[in-house]
């Protein structure tokens, strides 16, 4: 393998193309109990988080509106609630089975319309270029191969004006806290991926993905890189996830 061109699967250099198809590999294997494993490795925290990062964004009606990484859909459902019948909500997500799964359970909540799934890769978005008023990437970005172009790809379909949303993973700011999460995250998050999911490998990669993400001050950079003005990011539980927001102007 070409040094120059390798990259990370957690904490293995792989190929990019070897990156892109593991990834893909841990999503369909966990693409049913998703929604499961979330609630119980955050203690239901990701939806704090999630409901905090919306109320951030500040969505409004009639907006168009992105979610890149979409996944099994909590944004988006929460984007469509905000910006209403006249607005639009797009879900791009490169997983068929994350996105059947949460198709599947928007129909269960009898939301039929106001949503559409889009199976692109977010280094590559096959959309207009300026076309929404807002994107948002939710615990995404760190799974995406080259996470620099997934920035630009994202600032080209924002339109003049728009506003782009991270929740991610971070870096933790407080000594104490980081010994207790390591703990946590090394012993616990893999025995629950063994036990619920019947698949630790996929969450021992979830844990030390976490670990090879970009800190805060490096993700802002990158934003500036890709064209994003008025960068800012505010952290949430000591940094264990951070929000960055940034502009298309
Ligand atoms: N945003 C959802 C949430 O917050 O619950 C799902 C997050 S899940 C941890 C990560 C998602 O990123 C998966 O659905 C996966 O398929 C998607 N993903 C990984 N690499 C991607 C890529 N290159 N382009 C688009 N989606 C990608």
């Amino acid at each position: 393998m070409n040094p120059d061109k390798t990259t990370h699967f957690g904490y293995r250099d792989v190929s990019p193309d070897d990156k892109t198809r593991l990834v893909g590999e841990v999503f369909s294997s966990v693409a049913g109990q998703y929604d499961l494993m979330n609630d119980l490795m955050s203690l239901g925290v990701h939806r704090l988080w999630k409901r905090l990062a919306i109320q951030q964004l500040s969505p409004r009606p009639g907006e168009q509106a992105l979610d890149v990484a979409g996944g099994t859909g909590d944004l988006a459902m929460a984007l469509q609630r905000r910006v209403g019948a006249g607005g639009r909500v797009v879900i791009a997500d490169i997983n068929a089975q994350m996105l059947e799964h949460g198709r599947d359970r928007m129909l269960d909540r009898g939301i039929t319309a106001g949503i559409e799934y889009v199976q692109a890769n977010a280094e590559h978005l096959p959309f207009r270029h300026n076309s929404f008023d807002l994107a948002t990437i939710a615990f995404g970005l760190r799974n995406v191969t080259d996470k620099q172009q997934a920035l630009v790809s994202m600032f080209e379909s924002l339109r003049y004006g728009g506003r782009l949303m991270i929740l991610e993973f971070s870096h933790i700011v407080l000594p104490l806290l980081s010994r207790l999460y390591d703990h946590y995250s090394f012993r616990i998050i893999p025995w629950l991926g063994d036990k619920v999911a019947g698949d630790k490998d996929s969450y021992v990669y979830l844990v030390e993905s976490i670990r090879r993400h970009p800190d805060q001050k490096t993700l802002g950079a990158m934003l500036e890189r890709a064209g994003f003005e008025q960068v800012s990011w505010r952290n949430l539980n000591g940094g264990i996830v951070a929000i960055h927001t940034a502009y298309k102007l």
